[in-house]
């Protein structure tokens, strides 16, 4: 699920994606390592939920945001970064 910014605000498309794709994997989380990595963005956490590990990021660690894209569909992936490497390895 990708919530833009602080304001609230859905993108309902990006919402009812990930809800399929979530739905057809039995909520395995495989669909993760399915994403084509485009760009990588480290910065404070907002408390944000680990997309890995399903656990919230403390307000004080790095979070990584990943854009990709799952099937063509675009998402945004947040990761401990212990978890990013994880992700990145088991892509691999
Ligand atoms: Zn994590």
């Amino acid at each position: 699920m990708y919530i833009d910014g602080c304001d609230g605000t859905i993108d309902e498309a990006d919402l009812c994606g990930l809800a399929e794709s979530a739905e057809s994997d039995a909520g395995s989380g495989a669909m993760i390592f399915r994403a084509r990595e485009l760009r990588l963005w480290a910065g404070c956490s907002e408390g944000t939920r680990c997309d890995l590990c399903k656990r919230d990021i403390a307000l004080s660690a790095v979070e990584y945001e990943v854009e990709a894209e799952i099937s063509d569909r675009p998402v945004r992936l947040h990761f401990h970064m212990a978890c990013y490497l994880d992700w990145r390895k088991r892509r691999s």
